[in-house]
Order: C-alpha cells, then sequence, then structure tokens
C-alpha cells in the first residue's frame, strides 16, 4: 500500500504539452509565430457576438443546439451527430476515454500531434507509434501496427507539426485496412487552408462508415483559438458515446455566440485563405532560396530544418530569432530537434522572418 494516492500507470509517463512561447526576454514588440494561430484574427462579427453575450449568470446551453444547427447548415450534416467541445482537444481526449482502456492500443504517426499520445496514456491505453516517409503519414506503417487490441487510429491530416498531408485515396485505402471495431479519427484542424484537388477533409467517409470521426476546430482559420471551440462529426452511436461522457455544460456561451457568427462569415474565412495561399508560397521560396530544407506544407504553417553544424542549428537560429522578437517552435518534442515549426503571419511579420533567417545563414549576429 502507497503511503499517498498514486495516479493510474499511463498518467506519469504523460510529458505535459508544453505550449507555443509567446514573449522573448527584452525584446518590446513581438511576433508570435508559435501556435499556428492566424494572423487576421476572428471575424468581426463573431467579437461582437461575444460582445453582445449577456446573462452570464445563467448556464449555457447545454447541447449546444444552435451552434451544432448552424455547423450542420454550412457542411450539409445531420446536427444529432455533431458533438461540440472546449476544442478539438478536448473531444480527442472524449474519444480517447470512450474507446480505450488498460491493455488497448492506439496508434499515430511518428510525427503526429502530441495530444495524441496523452489522451491514449490519460485514458489507461498503450500509445504505438507508426514510422512515417519523408515527414508524411505511412499508410501501410499504420496498419503493419495494427493488432488485436488496437482500439483508435489518430491521422492528423494535414499533420502538425510537418505540414504535410496525405490525398483522400489513402485515407480511404487506411480505412479499408482497419478491422471495423477500431475507431479512426480523421483530426482535419487545417482542413480549410488546403488547396489541392486530390484533399478532401472526409466528410463523406464519416457519413457512410461506422468507424469514422473527424474533428475541427474553430482555433485556427477562425480565429477563437481563446474561446475554446471544436467539434466532431461522427456516426450516431459514436456521438451517443461521447455525450454521455462529455461535462454537461461543456461549451460556454459566449464561445458558441461567437462560433455561430464565425462560422456563417464566409467572406472572412475566404479572406484568410487567399492571405495563406499567398505567404505560404512565398515563405517557402524565400526561406528555400536560404539553403534551409522547407517541408512542402499545404497548412499554414510550414516545418523548416536547419543544418546540424555549429551555429546553425535549429536552436541556435531559434536563440537568433527571438533576439529578433521573432517566435517560432521548437518541435524537439515531436522527435524533430533540427527542425523550427513557423507559422504564416501578417505581411510585416514574414517579411522579417525572411531578413532575420537571412541574416543568420550569412552567420550575422545581433549580439
Ligand atoms: C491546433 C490543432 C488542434 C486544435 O486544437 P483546439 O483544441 O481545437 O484549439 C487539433 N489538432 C491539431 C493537429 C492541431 O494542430
Amino acid at each position: 500500500m502507497s503511503a499517498r494516492p498514486e495516479p493510474r500507470p499511463g498518467v506519469m509517463k504523460i510529458d505535459a504539452y508544453v505550449p507555443g512561447k509567446s514573449a522573448a526576454a527584452g525584446v518590446a514588440k513581438v511576433h508570435k509565430l508559435s501556435s499556428n494561430e492566424t494572423p487576421l484574427g476572428p471575424s468581426p462579427k463573431a467579437v461582437e457576438a461575444v460582445r453582445n453575450t449577456d446573462h452570464l449568470e445563467l448556464y449555457p446551453d447545454g447541447s449546444a443546439t444552435r451552434l451544432r444547427e448552424a455547423i450542420a447548415a454550412k457542411y450539409g450534416l445531420d446536427p444529432s451527430r455533431i458533438v461540440c467541445g472546449a476544442g478539438s482537444d478536448e473531444l480527442l481526449s472524449l474519444i480517447a476515454y470512450a474507446y480505450v482502456g488498460p491493455g488497448d492500443e492506439g496508434i499515430f504517426s511518428q510525427h503526429g500531434f502530441l495530444v495524441y499520445r496523452i489522451a491514449i496514456l490519460a485514458a489507461g491505453g498503450t500509445p504505438v507509434v507508426a514510422e512515417e516517409k519523408n515527414h508524411r503519414t505511412d499508410v501501410d506503417a499504420i496498419l503493419a501496427k495494427v493488432t488485436e487490441r488496437t482500439k483508435i487510429v489518430f491521422l492528423a491530416n494535414p499533420n502538425n507539426p510537418t505540414g504535410t498531408y496525405i490525398p483522400f485515396d489513402e485515407v480511404k485505402r487506411l480505412h479499408a485496412g482497419l478491422p471495423s471495431h477500431v475507431v479512426l479519427v480523421l483530426d482535419a484542424a487545417y482542413a480549410e487552408y488546403v488547396r489541392r484537388n486530390d484533399y478532401e477533409a472526409g466528410l463523406e467517409l464519416v457519413a457512410t462508415a461506422e468507424n469514422v470521426v473527424m474533428t475541427r476546430t474553430f482555433s485556427k482559420i477562425y480565429g477563437l483559438a481563446s474561446l475554446r471551440i471544436g467539434w466532431m462529426v461522427a456516426p450516431a452511436h459514436i456521438a451517443e458515446a461521447v455525450n454521455r461522457i462529455r461535462g454537461p455544460f461543456n461549451m460556454n456561451g459566449p464561445a458558441m455566440a461567437a462560433g455561430i457568427a464565425a462560422v456563417q462569415d464566409e467572406a472572412h474565412v475566404a479572406k484568410a485563405v487567399e492571405h495563406n495561399e499567398q505567404w505560404l508560397e512565398w515563405l517557402t521560396k524565400e526561406i528555400g532560396s536560404l539553403g534551409l530544407t522547407v517541408t512542402p506544407s499545404v497548412a499554414n504553417f510550414l516545418m523548416i530544418t536547419f543544418p546540424d553544424e555549429p551555429g546553425r542549428t535549429a536552436k541556435d537560429a531559434d536563440a537568433f530569432l527571438s533576439g529578433r522578437g521573432l517566435i517560432l517552435r521548437r518541435i524537439d518534442a515531436y522527435g524533430l530537434p533540427h527542425a523550427l515549426r513557423l507559422t504564416v503571419g501578417g505581411e510585416e511579420a514574414n517579411r522579417l522572418v525572411v531578413e532575420a533567417l537571412r541574416d543568420f545563414m550569412k552567420g550575422g549576429s545581433d549580439a
């Protein structure tokens, strides 16, 4: 018998999630390019909706009916199959709690989103990692890891932090290869940004299969990360299971009001897509021309790999850029110690990053 309470075994194996930095010591003006937030901010209509929320003394609608209806109307879905969460992170955890327990395995890819490992361990399960090829999800590697203990597969498409994606044909091949009792979670946090004919977020698969769930978020292109709004669409039986274990009032009133306004402001989303298309291409070209390796990205961020030479490493670059108030994301925790992740920012920030990286590669020092 232990002298004090001990958490369940998996809990102490979790490395707590460390968010991107938001400040740099001794620098007045900071450009935060470390958390894939949008430089355009939220729709003004969403901000207005938050300001207009009153009656904070009343509990919110526990089933998020109006928000689910607004999402359903936009995507042509059945609202009863939608569940909202405090960010899609909450939903990823709830899906794991509902389907994974001690002795069960959950699979995700080598450089997949860190929340998957946390969700599987917290639920008591065992995380299983499938190797990637060229920083891209490898469907065959995932299928090779499936055992009779597998209960869940998490796929971020596009993936964070690599920015790569797999075509919908590959997603369908993954689904076809999984046993029907395994839940396939398609995390489409960056779907709105993707401009590729062979990409689909996967709504069609969710509608026709009994074991596929898609999660989406208002934190990225909608610019509402602070309010914590995510949603999932699933077969009725999975939505029902998640509804049983979620907190009865997991969505707050101001967040739901903002979400409804945001999802209806298509012009704002279109502007964000256009901005991203232009600057993602520009950053990829400019940074690539400095002798750095940029992994082709379809999202609103890109992964830059640095040489493994003294003075030129990702860690050195991070320190150099921070000195100029440019905060990128170290991704050692993802097994990518030689790379930094850069969020596409506004024009000023993007130009400053390229200028700083040029000076860094020339061996310049601000010290
Ligand atoms: C940002 C992100 C999320 C969304 O997180 P929220 O909890 O909705 O803010 C989910 N998955 C991936 C891969 C992400 O990068």
